[in-house]
């Protein structure tokens, strides 16, 4: 998913400012991680973590993005 689409779909996150992400209710999906600044793979896209460091994300981290 672009940012674009992530942020058009009112879910888009940033952790901390950084990466990218999309909160489903309570889950946090990682698309773009805040630590490695990788592209996640879609597999640890779907467990909620980045496939390249193990992050994961903290729901006190998740900061909304404004569609601008
Ligand atoms: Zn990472």
């Amino acid at each position: 998913m672009t940012r674009d689409k992530a942020v058009a779909s009112g879910n888009a996150v940033t952790f901390r400012g950084r990466g990218l992400g999309l909160r489903l209710g309570t889950r946090l999906v990682v698309l773009v991680c805040p630590l490695c600044s990788q592209r996640n793979a879609q597999r640890g896209a779907e467990r909620g973590i980045c496939e390249w460091c193990a992050y994961v994300p903290s729901l006190r981290d998740a900061e909304r993005v404004e569609e601008t």
